[in-house]
């Protein structure tokens, strides 16, 4: 599977990633990636951003070394399913993603509470997609998440990180990937498998979806982050959140 774009991506504005904006964006080129969302963390994480570095993004060029640079947030997701930034500076980006993260606002401890979050952040009309719903630390209903972002068209994320050798049967697992996968195809939501890199070298890295991407059958009709221009098409679309996503 290759993709055209990596929707997740963090620089040393989070607090702790270790790349600046320039580098992500050159190692995005030499990749070939045609386009990065700069997703750094909301101000409730501990070391994240000021809310004002959010309000500047629009001193960046939408190109860098020739990628398409998409300003945006990872927003933490709150006890109460708001999000950790201003709604006229979500309005700002070009682009709102929203995860539930420890140590960030978020203190929750059930199912029930973990997916009634998740619906609300779903319900935003700013929010584009959720990142890392297959999450073992915050686990959801998935058909209850998927349901949802079927009926307000919000992307929902295969976070290739969960994966690695650090995080392994911890943020996620091959398992809850693979029924998310799944119930997105059922249910026709489109899934986007970024990289969440902390380090430019690991930008557009999915290599460790492999197995699942082989085991759900995903085709490029499922991943909206396959095409540029599927992406593109996404993100114009005015109140985004309200229309059915079709691929
Ligand atoms: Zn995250
Ligand atoms: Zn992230």
């Amino acid at each position: 599977m290759r993709i055209e774009a990596d929707l997740h991506t963090h620089t040393v504005a989070s607090g702790h990633a270790y790349s600046t904006v320039t580098e992500m964006a050159r190692a995005a080129a030499e990749k070939g990636l045609k386009l990065i969302a700069i997703t750094d963390h909301g101000p409730a994480m501990p070391g994240g951003p000021h809310e004002y570095y959010f309000g500047n993004l629009s001193v960046l060029p939408e190109e860098i070394f020739g990628v398409r640079i998409l300003k945006g947030i990872e927003a933490n997701i709150q006890s109460n399913g708001e999000l950790d930034l201003p709604e006229k500076r979500l309005k700002q980006l070009d682009f709102v993603a929203a995860g539930i993260h420890r140590y960030a606002g978020y203190e929750n401890t059930s199912k029930t509470e973990h997916t009634e979050a998740t619906i609300r952040a779903i319900k935003n009309p700013l929010v584009k997609m959720i990142t890392h719903p297959a999450n073992l630390y915050f686990p959801v209903d998935l058909l209850a998440v998927v349901q949802a972002a079927a009926e307000y068209g919000v992307i929902l994320e295969v976070n290739a990180s969960s994966f690695d050798r650090f995080r392994l049967g911890k943020r996620g697992s091959k398992e809850l990937s693979l029924k998310l996968c799944c119930l997105a195809k059922r249910y026709g939501v489109p899934l986007s498998l970024n990289s969440d890199a902390h380090f430019h070298r690991d930008v557009g890295n999915i290599e460790t979806l492999s197995p699942v991407i082989k085991e759900a059958k995903l085709s490029e009709r499922d991943i909206i982050n396959s095409s540029f221009d599927l992406v593109e098409a996404f993100i114009s679309r005015k109140g985004a959140g309200r229309q059915r996503c079709v691929l």
